[in-house]
């Protein structure tokens, strides 16, 4: 596991290409592993927001992440309803709220389908037939779920159990944000395993630059950058996770909601910048659902988020302002084109 970490940092490290100026003020650092990925924080502040970053990371590991038997989520799914608090409740209403803008492609009930195919864990993942996962679809409606925010209380519906790892790292990134900026950090960056989320600028006074993955390389192969303040830029693919079957065929970790199956995508990645990270994050697992077509027509409908796609094709497709807003790069020499 250690040397994994490590490698894992070494590669998700390269992903944001940062360049300090000369004579810039130091940067304070830290790498720790905590909602299932290695979180790297990079900020212009003090140790105390530093070590508070780390610590919120922890309480919101701690309250969302369902394979936690000891977390709130983890207790809900096993009770069918639960009281949570501020914290879990917030989370659950914002998933559901996402899950709503995106039609149900983003669907946080989705829980009972991802215990069973249990893709993150190469061990105990098993191959579901298309049947079995077919039946499954019956406990994934994020509508069935009723909230009552008086006494902050979840009610799945029958049989449901919810996982919100489409959105807890893009909704933790949000979190941290907003504490670095009452913690007087005026400029960093968090990188939740892949994640992005810029505080404002370089102290330089420049954009951050932080890299899209190539999702036919390594994680540090890249095949353009943006340039970035005060915005996320979520990344999903078909590549992150997945096993293989014995015949070869690889099964990854996006479930299409309608089928309880990987998702049979026209894309090879979605990229989604917003300020709003819990936004970016469900919506590029959504937008990877979706497919090109209608991943597209969703992000141009919704305000404050841009998109870069990238078909199977070979084809890159952005969104109306993305190219204003992001001023992209694309690294030469990839068998991608406009
Ligand atoms: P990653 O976690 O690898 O960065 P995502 O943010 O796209 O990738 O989230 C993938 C995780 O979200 C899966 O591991 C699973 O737990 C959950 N998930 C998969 N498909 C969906 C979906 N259609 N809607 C909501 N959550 C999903
Ligand atoms: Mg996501």
């Amino acid at each position: 596991m250690a040397a994994r970490c490590l490698a894992l940092m070494a590669a998700l490290a390269a992903s944001l290409l940062f360049l300090a100026g000369c004579g810039a003020p130091a940067a304070l650092e830290s790498n720790t592993y905590s909602m299932g990925t290695v979180c790297s924080q990079h900020i212009y502040g003090s140790q105390t927001a530093l070590s508070g970053g780390t610590a919120l990371l922890e309480e919101l590991d701690s309250a969302l992440a369902w394979r936690n038997t000891e977390s709130e989520i983890a207790q809900l799914n096993q009770a069918g309803t639960a009281a949570l608090s501020p914290t879990a409740y917030a989370a659950v209403k914002r998933a559901l709220e996402l899950a709503e803008s995106t039609g149900g492609a983003f669907d946080p009930t989705l829980g009972v389908l991802t215990r069973e195919w249990n893709i993150s864990d190469a061990d105990t993942a098993r191959i579901l037939t298309r049947q079995e996962a077919a039946a499954l679809t019956r406990y994934v409606d994020y509508r069935a779920v009723t909230l009552d925010d008086a006494n902050r209380t979840v009610t799945l519906g029958q049989g449901q159990a919810l996982d919100l790892g489409g959105m807890a790292k893009g909704y933790a990134s949000d979190a941290l944000a907003a504490y670095y900026r009452e913690s007087g950090v005026s400029s960093g960056f968090v990188n939740l395993g892949g994640n992005v989320t810029v505080v404002g600028k370089r102290p330089d006074g420049a954009a951050y630059t932080v890299g899209v993955r190539d999702p036919a390389g390594s994680a540090s192969d890249l095949f353009a950058t943006v340039q970035v303040q005060d915005a996320s830029v979520v990344i999903s693919g078909a590549y992150e996770r997945y096993i293989e079957g014995p015949d070869g065929a690889v099964y990854h970790h996006i479930l299409d909601p309608s089928t309880g199956y990987p998702a049979e995508s026209d894309l090879l990645s979605s990229c989604i910048i917003s300020a709003d990270a819990a936004l970016a994050d469900a919506f590029s697992t959504a937008v990877f659902v979706l497919g090109s077509e209608a991943g597209m027509a969703l992000v141009e409908r919704t305000e404050g988020a841009e998109c870069l796609l990238l078909r199977k094709d070979g084809r890159i497709l952005m969104s109306a302002q993305f190219e204003a807003l992001y001023a992209p790069t694309f690294v030469e020499g990839k068998p991608y084109a406009r």
